[in-house]
């Protein structure tokens, strides 16, 4: 069966995914002649960068997630529906989902991408995720509730899994995430869970690499790791995960750490997109396009954000998967739909960076990088001003000053849903 859509002269533009590429596209899109429609699962845009503080009980899941229908409030060519995209039939130009399917005459692709566990099926159903805003509430619960039953057992061992964590992977999401561990285990278990040694807490940060975020500078590299373990956090590099059992993490050196939570953050892959052609698919299923964003040997298909894979002079390996890599993607190709020349992608890199705590952070910009107090607050504004919506920025901000000046996180409540019977 069919969506149910409104039936218009104008030609369809299906939009998959309501995040940076998704959205920013149809943003500048919307007052053109076409009937927009757009595809999420959810019924929100989820900001990612900040999925690590709602896991650590810093933010509320509604300051970092608003609702799409929101945005396109008045616009009366734009249709959202929220559906999950099963399969794309190119030949017939449909589109199916749960909930059946949507025609298109332009498809825009920019579903995202997912956790990589690179084939590991007891990795996959054993760890922690950080790709969604329930994965970092069900991270949340499992952290505070452990600490919860760690005050209740007696056996010093198992008490022990319960307090230590591993978390696998050390870009950005892996140091921000051990960085906020430490302070948790610092600020907020002292003054919580008294009983509980907090010495005793150890944080794991196991990278295969020989150092800490690739791809950034050699200076921020080594100051993140020197902040890290001044704040107490285990880095071991050059180390690869080879399995948990969901009580030891085995790794390649024949070395184990007992602990109950294991978080993943190595490595991503695009999600799945059934029924394109093989040869559009390409490594870490990303989507092969050219430079104006149209997806290897498909007619009106482009791909932008994540999922797509471009190969530019510069990044001869790909775009890095990252916001402002959308952002700019979405916005080149919204632009070739306005303009009667096309205008082949170039990435404009701003630069990186990753916070390790409170007054620490690492920025790399093109022509410099600097650490500290600096960086930090140039990392908090970046990320205060990526935030959609002047509510959750507001929020986020009030947030950051009560979390700054109290050495407090004010969420850390253990909040389950109710299975229906
Ligand atoms: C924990 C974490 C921290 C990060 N930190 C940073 C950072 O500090 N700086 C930075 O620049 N980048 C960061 N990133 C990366 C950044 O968030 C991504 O590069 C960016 O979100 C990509 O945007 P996108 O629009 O391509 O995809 P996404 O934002 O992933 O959006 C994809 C959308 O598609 C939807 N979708 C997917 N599959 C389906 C389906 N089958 N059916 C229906 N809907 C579907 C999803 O619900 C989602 O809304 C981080 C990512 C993570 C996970």
């Amino acid at each position: 069966m069919p969506i149910n859509l409104p039936e218009t002269s104008q030609k369809r533009i299906v939009v998959i995914g309501a995040g940076f590429a998704g959205l920013t596209f149809l943003n500048k899109v919307k007052k053109l002649d076409y009937q927009l429609v757009l595809l999420d699962r959810n019924n929100y845009h989820q900001f990612q960068p900040l999925f690590y503080q709602v896991a650590m009980a810093g933010l509320e899941p509604s300051s970092i997630s608003f609702p799409v229908r929101k945005a396109y409030q008045g616009c009366d060519n734009v249709f959202i529906r929220v559906a999950e995209v099963e399969r794309i039939d190119p030949g017939e130009k449909k589109i199916y989902t749960n909930m059946g399917y949507v025609n298109y005459d332009i498809l825009i692709l920019a579903h995202g991408a997912t956790t990589n566990f690179f084939g590991n099926k007891e990795l996959e159903e054993r760890t922690y995720g950080l790709k969604s805003v329930s994965e970092s509430l069900s991270l949340r619960n499992a952290i505070l509730l452990d600490y919860e039953r760690a005050l209740t057992e007696r056996d010093y061992e198992t008490r022990q899994g319960l307090i230590d964590i591993v978390i696998v992977g050390g870009g950005p999401t892996g140091v921000e995430l051990a960085g906020a561990l430490a302070e948790m285990k610092s600020y907020i278990l002292p003054k919580d869970y008294r009983e509980l040694n907090n010495q005793e807490v150890d944080i794991y940060l196991v990278q295969s690499g020989d150092h800490l975020l690739q791809g950034m500078s050699e200076k921020s590299s080594k100051t993140a790791r020197n902040f890290l373990e001044k704040m107490g956090v285990h880095v071991l590099t050059g180390v690869r995960v080879t399995g948990y059992d969901g009580a030891y993490v085995s790794m390649n050196n024949g070395a184990k750490i007992r602990a109950d939570k294991v978080i993943w953050a190595a490595g991503i892959c695009g999600n799945e997109t059934p029924g394109l052609k093989e040869e559009s698919v390409g490594r870490g299923r990303r989507l092969i396009v050219d430079r104006y964003h149209r997806v290897e040997g498909h007619e009106d298909i482009y791909a932008v954000g994540d999922i797509a894979y471009m190969d530019e002079e510069k990044f001869p390996h790909g775009h890095p998967q990252v916001a402002q890599v959308a952002i700019q993607q979405a916005a080149n190709l919204a632009r070739n739909f306005k303009k009667k020349k096309a205008r082949p992608f170039s990435y404009k890199d701003k630069g990186s960076m990753a916070t390790i705590g409170r007054n620490k952070a690492v920025v790399d910009l093109t022509s410099f990088s600097f650490t500290g107090f600096m960086a930090w607050i140039v990392w908090l504004f970046v990320h205060l001003f990526a935030l959609i919506g002047v509510k959750n920025k507001l929020f986020v901000f009030i947030n950051w000053l009560w979390n700054y000046f109290t050495y407090d996180q004010s969420l850390r409540i253990i909040l389950r849903a109710k299975e229906t019977k």
